[in-house]
Order: C-alpha cells, then sequence, then structure tokens
C-alpha cells in the first residue's frame, strides 16, 4: 500500500514553509498559536503504522509564548513519517 500525505501551509494564499507558517502566529496570543498546532496534531495522529497498528501522540505545550511540539511513535519508520508530515513535506 502506498501512503501518500501532503500538509500545505499557507499565508495570505501563498505557499509557505511550515517554519514561515508558525512564524506567522509568533505574535498571536498562546491561544492562537496552539490551534495552529491543534490542526498539525490531528494530520499527524491520523497517520497509522502498518506494522504495529499504533498512532503517533502529539504533544503541545505552550509556555513563555512560545509552542513546542512532541511527537510520540512506536518506531523509527512512524517517527520519519510523522516528523514529515509535522513537516510540510
Ligand atoms: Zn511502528
Amino acid at each position: 500500500m502506498d501512503f501518500s500525505f501532503e500538509q500545505r501551509y499557507e499565508l495570505n494564499g501563498r505557499r509557505v514553509s511550515r517554519d514561515e507558517w508558525l512564524r506567522s502566529f509568533r505574535d498571536q496570543p498562546d491561544e492562537v498559536q496552539a490551534g495552529a498546532f491543534e490542526e498539525i496534531k490531528t494530520e499527524v495522529e491520523a497517520l497509522r503504522c502498518a506494522i504495529h497498528d499504533q498512532s503517533p501522540k502529539v504533544t503541545i505545550k505552550t509556555a513563555d509564548g512560545e509552542t513546542r511540539m512532541t511527537i510520540e511513535s512506536c518506531c523509527e519508520e512512524m517517527e520519519e513519517r510523522a516528523e514529515k508530515m509535522a513537516a510540510g513535506e
């Protein structure tokens, strides 16, 4: 089976990198930042490992105006897929 995912990040209709996209939230209130990350979390947690039948777990924490996302996966392969997904590659 071939899995293909694509996450697009856009600002004002222009395609941007995930970093650029996240940077645009930096001056926003914490809850707005967290909302942007929630979107990525939903996409990443929709992935499922074909070997272990598990989905990655995404944790989002906002502290001191910065939001960080942690991904826990069942194996290296899943981790790679999850990171690519989160990075919008
Ligand atoms: Zn796995």
